[in-house]
Order: C-alpha cells, then sequence, then structure tokens
C-alpha cells in the first residue's frame, strides 16, 4: 500500500487507474480526460501526469509542459471540429481563482460561445 501525499491526489489516482475516468489520450507525460461536470458541450482536462499542485508550482525543469499542453490541446481542438470556431484553454490557480483540484490541470472547453470576461 502506498502512503504518499499523491495517492491522496484525484487526478494522481485517476492517472494511475485507481479512479475511473473517459480517457482521449495519454502519452506518459500529458493525458486528457473528460470533465465529470462538463461546462461546455465539449470540455476536457488536460492533466500532466507529475504531480504540481499548481501553476504557480511549475518549477524551473517544467517549462516544456505548458507548451504540450497547448499544443495537444489544439491538436483535439482540431480532430473535434472546432479550431474554426474557436475554444477556450484555461487554468484555474488557487481558490480564488476557481481551482478545486491541486493537481495542475487545463481546461479545453469547446462547443458554445464564450463569454468574456469569465465569472
Ligand atoms: P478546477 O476547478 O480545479 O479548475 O477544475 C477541476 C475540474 O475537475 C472540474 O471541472 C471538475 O468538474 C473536474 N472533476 C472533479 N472531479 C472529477 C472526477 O472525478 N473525474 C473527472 N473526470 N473530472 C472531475
Ligand atoms: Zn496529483
Amino acid at each position: 500500500m502506498k502512503f504518499c501525499v499523491m495517492s491522496q491526489c484525484l487526478f494522481c489516482r485517476i492517472a494511475a487507474g485507481e479512479i475511473p475516468a473517459e480517457k482521449l489520450y495519454d502519452d506518459g507525460e500529458i493525458f486528457v480526460i473528460k470533465d465529470i461536470n462538463p461546462a461546455a458541450p465539449f470540455h476536457v482536462l488536460i492533466i500532466p501526469h507529475k504531480h504540481i499542485a499548481r501553476l504557480s508550482d511549475l518549477g524551473a525543469g517544467d517549462l516544456e509542459l505548458p507548451g504540450r499542453v497547448y499544443s495537444q490541446a489544439a491538436k483535439i481542438a482540431h480532430d473535434e471540429g472546432f479550431a474554426d470556431e474557436g475554444y477556450r484553454v484555461v487554468a484555474n490557480c488557487n481558490e480564488g481563482g476557481g481551482q478545486t483540484v491541486f493537481h495542475i490541470h487545463f481546461h479545453l472547453l469547446a462547443g458554445r460561445k464564450m463569454t468574456w470576461p469569465p465569472g
């Protein structure tokens, strides 16, 4: 049995297959799952395997990750047919930013007109 902080983390547990999720993609570095409570007709979460609690905890060795995430987001948006009409990629940081799961993740939302500023 594992006793570490990460084993308590929802997205680490999903990554380990301990909690089921509808997975669209996994390259061993990042994985993509459908959001359980979609805020748009198409709503997936792009999640690095590495447990980083929040955006502001990205370290000097992690700087390639956001590029990979955005590149994968663009590919998914294209493959799902949302590239032309548009989509949104967003990361919430800490409670004030709307973060509820403290393992870094990026929302990819599409399929409806997004409003600005977000609430
Ligand atoms: P945050 O609020 O941290 O920016 O985003 C967390 C997201 O994770 C929310 O959109 C929420 O609906 C989603 N979520 C929470 N629990 C689960 C779960 O067990 N499975 C999946 N697939 N998504 C989840
Ligand atoms: Zn985690």
